[in-house]
């Protein structure tokens, strides 16, 4: 049995290649940083290869890694940058566990106040906001 992926145009290819507008906190050969709109934690972003990948069956042996050490140094900048007490990282593959878009992204996101990860309907925060979120982890990720 295959997995159901999303049928849409992907837009984390789009924003990659500048095609729409979108908060890229970070982007190297093999992997990138985007700072999602929608928040669900502190500091939440979203940890991709560069190359389109469906789901994290479809990732590349040689994604593995870069994509691994891009996510724990997300993680670590947020804890740094926003001094929260917790952080969650959470991926989904396939429409049946909630992926909406088809290309495999780990999400990584500090614990709001008192706990845990927003799973409700959260506000779709401006460039400007995401942007000043990326501001905030820039300084704490390892330059390359
Ligand atoms: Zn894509």
């Amino acid at each position: 049995m295959a997995l159901i992926v999303p049928d849409d145009d992907c837009s984390f290819c789009a924003y990659l290649h500048g095609d729409r507008p979108f908060t890229v906190l970070k982007q190297l050969d093999k992997v990138a940083l985007l700072v999602t709109r929608e928040q669900r934690g502190v500091g939440h972003v979203l940890a991709i290869p560069t190359a389109h990948r469906p789901t994290l069956l479809d990732l590349a042996p040689d994604e593995y890694a870069p994509l691994m050490e891009l996510t724990q140094r997300a993680a670590a900048a947020i804890v740094q940058a926003f001094d929260v007490e917790g952080v969650a990282v959470w991926q989904n593959n396939g429409v049946p566990s909630h992926q909406t878009v088809p290309h495999v992204h780990f999400h990584v996101a500090g614990t709001l106040p008192g706990g845990g990860t927003d799973w409700g309907t959260v506000p779709r925060l401006s460039f400007d906001e995401t942007d000043r979120i990326a501001d905030r982890l820039r300084p704490h990720l390892q330059t390359d």
